[in-house]
């Protein structure tokens, strides 16, 4: 298997790429780095079966010889960082999508595309099953992610109806783990490092806001169930498991035995107030649903950030 995979110097990337090297598959990895760390890339080099591509996808790409997958990951993916990179966001996720179901159709390979429950907004169905359309802000500052991702699922099945490009969507519910970014600004990596460096956890507004933390190996395990399925609709992956901001933070201080205040700090415009996946759909056709706890998560998610902070 020669798989193209786009963001493997990100968080899930690099998780989805470790894993097919060593099923034996043969990788290239493409990654501008613009959010994606290097340190990722560095245990994929040492796979035979990796290379790496320093590219923008939100331009054509061409490479050489045949692919059996195009895994699109690349895309900033935290919202102080893709607040950053408005322009940036919407033309991977537009353009990028573009090039990439291009390239697969030109390869007769498989697309994945990488969607986020982002396309429910602020949801006002909850949980979320995949039948809900959303209630998303077309023109606030959330929405060069959530338009960009749902113009991406847009473009992705307009290419599997016109050109019959054999694709696969999966709508990827907040992931967590070892080998995400400590410095961009996602709520689980943000509070370990605070509670580990005895800084104040942050909580934007009263912290009351819900989410539904995934383990990143169980999110792995349900892409690479879907990839074998023949079903080109958006399918829910995410851990069920709901919890308020501000509990998070308190199990994160319970986790670490911090002695860490919690401050409370202003909600950003558009944040959504609850967000838990309905995984009726992935229980049934990948019999797919999550193993790892979030206090055993966190617990694992934790020990990598101490060895990252104090090697
Ligand atoms: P990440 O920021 O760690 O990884 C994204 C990678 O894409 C980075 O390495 C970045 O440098 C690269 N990239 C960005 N723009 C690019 C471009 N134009 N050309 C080439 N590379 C580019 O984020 P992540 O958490 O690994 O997310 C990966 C994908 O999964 C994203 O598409 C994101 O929207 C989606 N997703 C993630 C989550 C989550 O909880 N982690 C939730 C929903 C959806
Ligand atoms: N959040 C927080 N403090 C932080 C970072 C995030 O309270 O330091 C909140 C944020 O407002 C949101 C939730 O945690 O309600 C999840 O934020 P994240 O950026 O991880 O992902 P989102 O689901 O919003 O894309």
């Amino acid at each position: 298997m020669r798989v193209l995979l786009t963001g493997a110097a990100g968080f899930l990337g690099s998780h989805l790429a470790e894993r097919l090297l060593k099923e034996g598959c043969e990788v290239i990895g493409v990654d501008n780095l613009s959010t994606g760390q290097r340190r990722n890339l560095d245990r994929l080099v040492a796979y035979p079966g990796f290379r790496f591509l320093q590219v923008d996808v939100a331009r054509p790409l061409e490479v050489e010889g045949p692919l059996d997958w195009v895994l699109h990951f690349a895309s900033p993916a935290s919202p102080p960082r893709y607040l950053k990179l408005p322009i940036a966001t919407l033309l991977v996720n537009a353009e990028g999508t573009r090039h990439l179901l291009d390239l697969a159709l030109r390869k007769g390979a498989r697309f994945f595309l990488a969607s986020t429950s982002e396309v429910y907004g602020d949801p006002l169905v909850h949980p979320q099953p995949e039948t809900y359309w959303g209630n998303v802000n077309p023109i606030g500052p959330r929405s060069i992610y959530d338009e960009g991702k749902r113009y991406a699922e847009a473009l992705t099945l307009a290419y599997h109806r016109a050109y019959g490009v054999p694709v696969r969507i999966v709508r990827i519910f907040n992931s967590y783990g070892p080998f995400m970014d400590p410095e961009d600004g996602r709520v689980v990596s943000t509070f370990i490092v605070q509670a580990l460096k005895g800084e104040p956890l942050t909580v934007f507004g009263d912290g009351s806001q819900t989410r539904s933390f995934c383990y990143v190996d169980d999110l792995i395990e349900g892409i690479r169930r879907l990839m074998e399925v023949d079903y080109p609709y958006p399918v829910n992956l995410g851990n069920p498991e709901e919890y308020r901001v501000l509990e998070l933070a308190q199990l994160v201080k319970e986790l670490t035995g911090s002695p860490s205040p919690v401050t409370f700090l202003p909600l950003p415009e558009d944040d959504p107030r609850q967000r838990r996946p309905d995984i009726t759909l992935a229980r049934k056709l990948l019999s797919w649903e999550p193993k790892v706890p979030v206090r055993e998560g966190l617990s694992r998610t934790i020990a990598y950030f101490k060895e990252l902070l104090n090697p």
